[in-house]
Order: C-alpha cells, then structure tokens, then sequence
C-alpha cells in the first residue's frame, strides 16, 4: 500500500521527476526565484510557479542520526541520518544522506543527490537522497 499521493496536482512533478531520476524544485516564473517547500504560488511575489530542475548539488546544514523508525517500513533502515541540505539554488530540502554513519559529517560539506526505491512503497518510486561528496 502507497502511503504517499504520487499523483497529487501540488507535488506530482517533484515524484515525475524524481522517478526519472531529476531533482525538480518549483521556480517563479515572476521573480525568477526558486521556491521551497513546495507551493502552487510564489510566496515572495505571488507568481505561478514551474517545475524546473536542480542542479543536484548543494551543501549539508545539519543532521541527525535517526534511531527509531517513525514507520514500521523505515525499521530497516535504522540507524539512518537525516539532514537539512541547502541546495546550490538556495533552498533547503530535509532528506536522508546516504552511507554515512554520522561519523566525518560536517557542516557545508559538498553534497550531492542520488535517487532510490522508497522503502515500502510499491512501484517505481523513487527518493533523492544525497550523499557527502568527498575530495
Ligand atoms: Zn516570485
């Protein structure tokens, strides 16, 4: 059972994309800024917004190690890291970082995103994840 609405009008082009394996953040059309999180109008001028996609890259803010699953289908994946990445656009995007223990983490460290199965939904669902970028 999807416990996520893929087909939802306000986020079905973040999911489109993601399955695709494109990070796709809402940019005004107006002010020409991108918008986050996800809005059916700019909340800086009031201007439609477009599907646009990002660059991927961007740097990490902050963690945190998650030790308790807050749904049964996460179990597995315990202990994971989640994390306020700020993208190179501007936004911040909560998401998981990849392989990483929490351990050589920090703060503005390059990041860059990756997409994978969600766990414990069916289908062709996919999540950007980010993982730290080394060197
Ligand atoms: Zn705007």
């Amino acid at each position: 059972m999807s416990r996520t609405d893929f087909a939802h009008p306000l986020t079905a082009g973040f999911w489109e994309g993601a399955g695709a394996g494109r990070l796709m953040i809402p940019h005004c059309n107006g002010c020409r800024q991108w918008q986050w999180p996800v809005k059916y109008r700019c909340t800086r001028c009031g201007g439609e917004l477009a599907w646009k996609q990002a660059t991927g890259r961007g740097v990490l803010l902050s963690w945190s190690t998650v030790l308790r699953a807050p749904r049964p289908e996460l179990q597995p994946l315990v202990p994971y890291i989640i994390a306020f990445v700020r993208l190179d656009e501007g936004v911040v995007l909560m998401t998981h970082i990849k392989d990483a223990s929490g351990q050589g983490l920090a703060a503005d460290k390059p990041v860059v995103c990756s997409f994978e199965l969600m766990p414990g939904e069916s289908g062709a669902a996919r999540l950007p994840v980010f993982s730290i970028v080394e060197g």
